[in-house]
């Protein structure tokens, strides 16, 4: 019996001696400079405003001066910001050399403030980056999101790429108390009854081919990059969505960066757009996503399973 207690007791010294050296480790790494090889991080933001009237909005708006703060730190640590569609190439192909700390900036959903409010910035650090448009909201919509006409003149800067968000599937539909995301099939309340496999494969491929043809249409291109929307996607939406000319399908996927041979359906990207990420928030979620070893273990446990070390803030 007394064997046993002690045998339990060195056991939990072991163990809480062991649980320090993790934490001592992943402090060292958090104090060492920020450096990372062979690996490409894509950043994701909304949109770049002063204005946030809605409680949520913070979640997804970084200020102006909050965004030129992103890029001078980027800057001033040498990071190599580079296009989407280079990182994609070369992260495709393992004879093209990956630069020390490469970065790619984008945006998600064409909101006009990326136009009004990010683009002046990105020119003055001569920056590249992607905006990821909703066909059909700026089909429609004056106000919050830029016009065709506007994205065609925005492609017309080199340092621009637009790139596709769906034309119609960027919504979630409430039903039967569960949510259910357009990208997967949908819950029709006249039928009581799930959209079929066949319904669902016809609606999506529609969709595919208007965004396509508005690419077209004002782009004078095809378009072969797509980002999720919400990030999230049923299977058989990846499979359509290559049918259609899309080769590259970018996540909202942040356990890790990407590296020579990553999986083209499935690119990491690193939420970074919102009211509580400053330059040290930053620094940090970029050391964790890069680092190996403890840092990174507790950076990935905390994206899976939302336990609160580097998202904690009060401030939200
Ligand atoms: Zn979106």
């Amino acid at each position: 019996m007394i064997f046993k207690r002690k045998f339990l007791l060195r056991s939990i010294v072991e163990l809480i001696v062991f649980a320090l050296l993790i934490a001592l480790l992943a402090v060292i790494q958090l104090v060492m400079p920020l450096k990372y090889t062979q690996q490409i991080v894509i950043l994701t933001y909304h949109r770049v405003s002063d204005n946030m009237p809605n409680p949520w909005d913070s979640r997804e708006t970084v200020t102006p001066q909050q965004f030129r703060e992103h890029l001078a730190f980027l800057k001033d640590h040498g990071f190599h910001v580079m296009a989407l569609n280079d990182a994609l190439t070369t992260l495709q192909d393992p004879q093209k050399a990956i630069t020390p700390n490469s970065v790619v900036l984008t945006f998600d959903d064409g909101d006009r403030t990326y136009a009004e409010n990010a683009v002046p910035i990105l020119r003055d650090f001569q920056y590249p980056s992607t905006e990821f448009i909703i066909g059909k909201a700026s089909l429609f919509s004056k106000k919050d999101y830029l016009s065709w006409p506007e994205i065609r003149d925005l492609a017309k800067d080199p340092l621009i790429t637009l790139h596709s968000h769906t034309f119609n599937a960027h919504a979630t539909i409430q039903a039967e108390g569960k949510t259910y995301f357009a990208t997967d099939p949908l819950y029709l309340p006249r039928e009581h009854q799930m959209e079929s496999p066949s319904d669902y494969q016809r609606r999506i491929l529609h969709d595919f081919k208007q965004e396509q043809d508005l690419f077209q249409k004002y782009l004078g291109r095809n378009d072969n990059v797509i980002a999720l929307p919400y990030g999230h996607a049923a299977k058989s939406f990846i499979s359509l969505a290559q049918e259609s000319g899309y080769s590259y399908v970018l996540t909202q996927d942040r356990t890790q960066a990407n590296y020579h041979k990553v999986d083209p359906t499935h690119i990491f990207r690193l939420d970074v757009g919102n009211r509580i990420t400053d330059t040290s928030r930053l620094s940090l979620l970029l050391k964790g996503l890069t680092s190996s070893g403890p840092l990174h273990g507790i950076f990935w446990l905390k994206v899976k399973y939302n336990q609160i070390l580097f998202d904690f803030s009060p401030r939200f």
